[in-house]
């Protein structure tokens, strides 16, 4: 309906799905072939119509155990012993690749994920391929890093990556690990596995060795069956601050490396002298931008308090406008909720809000009937002691705070026991400077949120794990570490 602040009604705008061939059914893709799995089968829907897409293998431990093997030999046979080079030649196809397939994969991953096409197409995977040129162009300087003159992988490298930005994920996993001379076994999550899947057609295409990478789709128990076997080197993972812990104490004891990218609760810091407009867009970007599944969302603003009611009403205006609804409309901000089960914690956490006395407001929308939906929300009145402005939403749900002084903007920000990332919001250089020097945050966005630059290192601190990804930084965790500095 046409409103004040939204005079006219947009056209749909569909983009269209018959670019992609969805098939009935997927195997597990080992040593550069399909092959089928010896475990059981589930399904995986479109969280936006909960329409069946298709039937995924999943893959038992004697198929990681095979999975494992075919990276092993990969390895020892032909891709540590290949140029760097040689193996950039390799990146730097996977990449054009993908940016030849870009609307496969954005329509894609829209249908399998539910967010937004104007994401999938504008952010997700132009930063793919952004990746894979970046660790591309690396692979033949490692010498140049700083991580030792002849710097060596390290093996096999097991895998596990999280829904909220499937294919993302998935290049920041293989991209470093095949730059850096190892192979790879990756799981995507269960209710995302299709774009992974479209990408071992990629390294089909693009000749790679059989057995540098290898996909394999599951549930928990797949990732378990990765991360303990005895003849992995190295765990990367993504994923929640619980099963990090879980993966952690699995490792302990063993010569594993780990790298472990885990959740957030960033603080969105607005300070008084803050250009308003853009940094509303800035709040709206930083918690509404895929549905607010995003580990280094701005899911706690701090605005000061001389103008908190200005922010807030500009903000109220602002998402108003937001359009949620079919992912695969090219006018959609906000696609469906992942699945069923973050749709249950994104409304049992907003309803303990309510119940812990914070005000919550969203503006109104109309909601499709089926598939999984969240409007967008915000809470004020919202304590330090709330469990919203402690724990992680991973859903379209705004905290506010407001602070009086710098110094209280930074220990409001800082209490909280993960560090993934922060913003800052003012004109004044000093004190963008200032406060990134005291946030405790892996990566600290003044002006502006949510930026991913292939070339930027990206981690935690605290509960937000260790390890970086991204940069030259996103070498070392794939290299042996007794070279030099
Ligand atoms: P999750 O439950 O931890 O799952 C992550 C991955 O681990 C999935 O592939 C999952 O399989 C698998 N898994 C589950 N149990 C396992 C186990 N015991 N051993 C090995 N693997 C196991 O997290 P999620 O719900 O998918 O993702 C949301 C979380 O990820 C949020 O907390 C978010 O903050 C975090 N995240 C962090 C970053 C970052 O860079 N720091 C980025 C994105 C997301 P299933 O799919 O079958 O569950
Ligand atoms: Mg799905």
């Amino acid at each position: 309906m046409a409103n004040k602040s939204q005079p006219f009604e947009y056209a749909p705008a569909p983009e269209s799905r018959s670019i992609v061939d969805i098939k009935p059914s997927y195997g597990l893709f080992i040593n550069g072939e399909f092959v089928d799995g010896t475990g059981k089968s589930f399904k995986t829907i479109s969280p936006s119509t909960e329409e069946v897409l298709a039937e995924i293998s999943e893959a038992s431990d004697a198929d990681v155990d095979l999975a494992v093997k075919a990276a092993r030999r990969a390895y020892t046979r032909v891709w540590s012993k290949m140029s760097g080079a040689e193996r950039g030649k390799y990146l730097f196809r996977i990449a054009r690749i993908i940016q030849e397939r870009a609307r496969e994969f954005a329509v894609l991953e829209s249908i399998d994920n539910g967010k937004p096409i104007k994401e999938t197409r504008d952010v997700d995977v132009p930063t793919v391929a952004a990746h894979f040129f970046y660790y591309a162009g690396w692979a033949d300087k490692l010498g140049y890093a700083g991580y030792g003159d002849d710097p060596q992988p390290l093996g096999v490298a097991g895998q596990v990556i999280p829904w909220n930005f499937p294919l993302l994920m998935l290049a920041w996993k293989i991209a470093p690990a095949l730059a850096c001379g190892n192979t790879v076994v990756l799981k995507p999550a269960e209710t995302t596995p299709l774009t992974a899947l479209l990408f071992a057609e990629v390294c089909q295409q693009a000749d790679l060795p059989p057995g540098v990478v290898n996909i394999v789709t599951g549930a928990g128990g797949t990732g378990r069956a990765i991360v303990s076997h005895p003849d992995v080197n190295k765990v990367a993972f993504t994923g929640s601050t619980e099963v990090g812990k879980a993966i952690a104490r699995a490792v302990a004891g063993t010569d594993k490396r780990v790298t472990l990218e885990l959740g957030g609760k960033a603080a969105n810091i607005v300070f008084d002298d803050a250009p308003v407009d853009q940094a509303v867009e800035g709040i709206v970007n930083g918690i509404f931008f895929n549905q607010g599944h995003v580990c280094c969302a701005g899911s706690r603003l701090l605005v000061q308090e001389s103008i908190a009611d200005e922010v807030l009403a500009k903000l109220k205006r602002r998402m108003k406008t937001l359009r949620v609804g079919d992912p695969l409309d090219k006018n959609t901000d906000i696609g469906a909720i992942n699945s069923a089960e973050q749709l249950a914690k994104i409304r049992e956490l907003s309803e303990i809000g309510e119940a812990e006395g914070a005000e919550r407001w969203s503006p109104k929308c109309d909601l499709p009937s089926t598939g999984f939906w969240f409007p967008p929300t915000i809470f004020t009145g919202v304590s330090q002691a709330h469990r919203i402005a402690r724990e992680e939403i991973f859903g379209p749900v705004l905290s506010v705070l407001t602070f009086r002084t710098p110094k209280e903007a930074i220990e409001k920000a800082n209490n909280t026991p993960f560090g993934l990332s922060a913003g800052v919001w003012t004109e004044k250089g000093s004190l963008i400077l200032w406060a990134a020097s005291q946030l405790r945050a892996g990566v600290v966005w003044s002006n502006t949120f949510n930026r991913f630059d292939p070339a930027s290192p990206f981690g935690g601190y605290k509960e937000s794990g260790y390890g970086r990804e991204g940069g030259r930084h996103g070498l070392e965790p794939y290299l042996k570490n007794d070279g030099a500095r």
